[in-house]
């Protein structure tokens, strides 16, 4: 297993990554087998590295969606498809060591700002190193951003009436506590996705009683964790290569026939997932208020229950469901708007993550502030106002990690591209003839989690041709970036040396 030491980074690398999760160490793989005369580091404000899987260690965290394609393409996945977090982070510590990449990551390194010089063609970057308090300092010719897209300080937390006043314990998953005692205790779970489908039926049994207040329903879709054609494939000896290859096709393929099925026939889906939930419920159980969503299924990511785990336990009466809002926190619990009072002596608040903005990080183009949200995407990897910057943002309809490995492709034929052309920088120039209205980074008419409805305003922005947008149709996308042009006029490169 890798481990979390924290020798200083070199001073300068020609491309930095920052981030040390499921896309850091995707970056940092592609990068070591395309870009072999490429220098790197990756850089981590943890202690090691997982990112998503390293801080989020509540009861029952587990992936959504199957490892066959949340794991990369270069190393096989052998579990049950469906992996805890902590499977999860060992399968990345063991890419980490089997690619021996392990020389290249650097932790406990929170970089504050960033500084693009044109005159040098590099950003100076600058942090704090947690294990000692002091600051470091780094350059680099290409910025390489794969900061995830939540907070991991600190999850959200809406500001609800009379919060101050209550007594009892609130938890955010995101900050799991070491001793959460829950025995014999009054728990309410305030969520409706994927976080509290996983954690409910986790912690049901302990405590005296648990209730899950959510504003609006989600989607659920429930199946056993297995995945039977990889069973019979290794029960033929099948090389484990070739099993992961199998069923990622057959994964992708399965979800984009879900994905056009749910686009073409919303109302149908809509209610196949419904009856789904329904039949694993006593009979007269009020579907309509608690399992019937107000959104369409395309929209948000449609949560996976394993075994019925959590419809089991309402059904024997472990768990109990309010679809209401919050009038108000009292001392001992919370009163709904429509007048139900719920008692609690502790509160776990599964209600999402706050948008990370670029890591938290400030940006400077010759010493102007860069305004992210002034920003137009282009291709939703390269951004306007950033020179030799991108961001490695994940699918969002599928598992996240295939669209990290389209982007980790895609830079790094754009950094071959530079280097054969002796280009210094490269930087997206938007024509606002060719690109208005400008639109919002994710397109809330076709996908709208709550994460990216809060802080659209903070976020660059989309134009109106596919260039220059964040592509939600990975299956278009996997058939057009692997071809993109750079000779676009839409990509300014200069040359190197020249600002
Ligand atoms: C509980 C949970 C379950 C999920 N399940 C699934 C699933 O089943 N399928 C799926 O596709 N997606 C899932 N997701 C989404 C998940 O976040 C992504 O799949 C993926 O793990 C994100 O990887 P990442 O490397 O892009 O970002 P992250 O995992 O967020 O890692 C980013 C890293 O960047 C570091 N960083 C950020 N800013 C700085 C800075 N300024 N300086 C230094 N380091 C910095 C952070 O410390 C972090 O380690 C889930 C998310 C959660 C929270």
């Amino acid at each position: 297993m890798t481990t979390s030491t924290t020798p200083n980074p070199p001073r300068h690398v020609d491309v930095l990554v920052i981030g040390a999760g499921i896309a850091g160490i995707n970056a940092a793989y592609h990068l070591k087998h395309s870009r072999p005369d490429t220098t790197f580091a990756v850089i981590e404000a943890h202690e090691s590295y997982g990112g998503t899987w390293l801080i989020h260690t509540y009861p029952g965290v587990r992936s959504d969606t199957e490892l066959y394609t949340l794991g990369y393409s270069f190393k096989p996945w052998t579990g049950p498809p469906y992996a805890s977090g902590e499977a999860i982070r060992t399968y990345l510590g063991e890419t980490i060591e089997e690619f021996e990449l392990t020389s290249h990551f650097f932790y406990n390194r929170k970089v504050v700002s960033a500084q693009w010089s044109s005159e040098q063609q590099l950003w100076r970057l600058s942090g704090t190193d947690s294990s000692t308090g002091a600051s470091f300092e780094i350059t680099t010719n290409f910025l390489w951003m794969c900061h995830g897209y939540f907070n991991h300080d600190k999850g959200y937390t809406p500001d609800w009436p009379g919060l101050d006043e209550f007594e009892g314990r609130i938890i955010h998953p995101q900050r799991w506590p070491e001793n959460p005692d829950l025995g014999g205790k009054k728990v309410v779970v305030i969520g409706s996705g994927a976080t509290m489908a996983t954690l409910v039926p986790e912690i049901a049994d302990e405590c005296a009683s648990v209730t899950v207040l959510q504003r609006s329903p989600t989607y659920f879709f429930q199946s056993p964790n297995v995945e039977p054609l990889a069973d019979q494939l290794r029960s033929l000896d099948t090389p484990e290569e070739w099993i992961h290859d199998i069923i990622r096709r057959k994964s992708v393929a399965e979800m984009k026939s879900l994905t056009d099925i749910q686009q073409q026939f919303p109302e149908m889906s809509a209610s196949a997932l419904i009856s789904m939930v329904a039949a694993q419920l006593p009979d007269g159980y009020d579907v309509a208020s608690h399992f019937t969503p107000r959104h369409l299924p395309s929209e948000q990511r449609v949560c996976r229950i394993l075994d019925g785990d959590l419809l089991k336990k309402i059904s024997a009466g472990r768990v109990t469901m309010v679809t209401d809002e919050i009038e108000t926190f009292f001392r001992g619990g919370i009163t709904t708007k429509q007048g139900t009072t719920i008692p609690a002596d502790v509160v776990i608040t599964a209600t999402g993550f706050n948008l990370s903005v670029l890591g938290g990080i400030s940006f400077t183009v010759d010493g102007s502030e860069v305004d992210f949200s002034k920003s137009v995407t282009h291709r939703g990897i390269l951004f306007t106002e950033l020179p030799n910057f991108a961001w490695s943002f994940g699918a969002l309809r599928l598992s996240w990690t295939m669209r990290i490995d389209l982007v980790s492709q895609y830079l790094c034929r754009l950094l071959a591209h530079m280097e054969e052309n002796h280009f210094g920088v490269v930087q997206p120039v938007v024509y606002p003839e060719e690109n208005s209205p400008l639109h919002e980074f994710i397109n809330s008419s076709q996908f709208n989690p709550g994460y990216a409805q809060r802080s659209r305003n903070l976020l660059a922005r989309s134009g109106s041709t596919p260039e220059w947008q964040l592509s939600l149709d990975f299956w278009a996308e996997s058939d057009q970036l692997p071809d993109a042009n750079f000779l676009t006029n839409s990509l300014q490169f200069s040359s190197r040396g020249k600002p």
